[in-house]
């Protein structure tokens, strides 16, 4: 028992160690100490294994003003490499990426409307591409996935597109592979990508609201992901909020993807566009027909109507993060996908309908902002679902 005990003990300071170097730059012997709480010769220790290892370099003696120089230590981003994977609706993107999260290569595969046991093919297919680039230790596969996904068995429930239900994604890819898999829904890895890189510290809270074809959110607590008891946690886009609203494909009506998804926000626009045929957008509309594209830079343009759409969009988006704020009361809500399209018209719409649903000292404690990592967000977030649960990282 108490072996077990001080092995814990181990594991957690050497843990404690790595997280300190990861997030720091160069620090010495003594500056780890002085961060973590340990003695000078535990550090040492932990360092001299790290090293041993390959994941943390010496970067030699630098000039100071008294005394012995001394040594820093950093972390050796290059020294594992990782799978990550984006089983988006449209294609699957892959990329090979370093402990840092950043892109090193990418593979996608178009998926066109392949179903089933061709589809789950072409998920090899894309690992195989990018194992043969792999040029250090792997540490494994992550991957993020729409729908919901349990992700302690690594199975994904159910997959509309792709007509998969309960497929052990991990079992079959780790016994192919013989690596560690992790598997979460897309917009839980999402909400970990935010959390590591979104630049809000170490062990950030915040919920992330993801809005696509479909809209999601994943929470983020002290630096884990908070999936729920049943790994829906924040499955907004069927949250109801109209019951008297358009069919969903649920099966229930007015889900907050009814008005918010993208399909929606196009409808929404040619309708729009048929009842103001005089004017810019409704003639533009008419002749090219309407794209997010097309909203974005008309929005941006500070065109009426598409400003009204935007604000809209952000009304509705506004109204889910008052729920979120509510019950969570975190400080941080961030939307990616194509509400970032959108801009600061969006965000003030949002920010109005929080304020007009929540306490005035609730929604003062409560940001929202959007996040600034791009396309590759769910990318991103896979290589975080692994850093966590291999190295305790980031
Ligand atoms: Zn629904």
């Amino acid at each position: 028992m108490k072996k077990a005990t001080h092995k814990k003990t181990k594991a957690h300071n050497a843990t404690l160690v790595l997280r300190t170097i990861y997030h720091r730059a160069l620090l010495s012997r003594a500056d780890i100490a002085r961060a973590t709480g340990l003695t000078r010769s535990t550090v040492s220790e932990f360092v001299g294994e790290l090293i041993q290892a390959g994941l943390v370099r010496e970067t030699g003696p630098v000039a100071s003003a008294v005394g012995k120089p001394p040594i820093n230590v950093e972390l050796e981003p290059g020294s594992r490499q990782l799978i990550s994977i984006d089983l988006g609706e449209d294609e699957f993107r892959g990329a090979l990426v370093n402990l840092r999260g950043e892109v090193l290569h990418r593979h996608s595969l178009p998926l066109g409307d392949l179903k089933g046991p061709g589809a789950l093919r072409e998920v090899h297919r894309l690992v195989e591409g990018l194992l043969a680039l792999v040029g250090a230790p792997l540490l494994g596969i992550g991957i993020g996935a729409p729908g919901p996904v349990d992700p302690r068995r690594g199975v994904i429930k159910l997959s509309v597109n792709r007509d998969w239900v309960n497929i052990g994604l991990k079992d079959i890819l780790e016994s192919r592979f013989k690596v560690p898999v992790h598997i979460a829904n897309d917009c839980h890895v999402a909400a970990m990508a935010e959390g590591a890189y979104g630049g809000h510290g170490i062990d950030p809270s915040l919920v992330l609201i993801k809005a696509g074809e479909g809209v999601g959110s994943g929470i983020v607590l002290g630096g884990a992901l908070h999936s729920g008891e049943g790994h829906s946690a924040g499955e907004i886009g069927h949250l109801c909020v109209d019951r008297e609203g358009l069919p969903c494909s649920c099966g229930n009506r007015g889900c907050l993807e009814t008005v918010a998804g993208l399909p929606a926000l196009l409808r929404q626009a040619r309708d729009l566009a048929r009842r103001t045929p005089g004017t810019a957008f409704g003639k533009a509309a008419k002749a090219k027909g309407v794209s997010l594209a097309m909203l974005a830079d008309f929005n941006a343009r500070g065109d009426r109507e598409a400003r009204a759409l935007a604000q809209e969009f952000g009304t509705q988006l506004g109204a889910a993060a008052a729920s979120l704020a509510c019950i969570l009361n975190l400080r941080t809500i961030v939307f990616s996908g194509t509400p970032v399209l959108f801009g600061e018209p969006l965000l003030e719409a949002a920010r109005a309908e929080l304020q007009a649903r929540v306490l005035p000292e609730q929604a003062r404690e409560t940001t929202l902002a959007f996040s600034m990592l791009g396309p590759d967000i769910v990318i991103r977030g896979a290589s975080a679902l692994v850093l966590r649960n291999e190295l305790d990282l980031p």
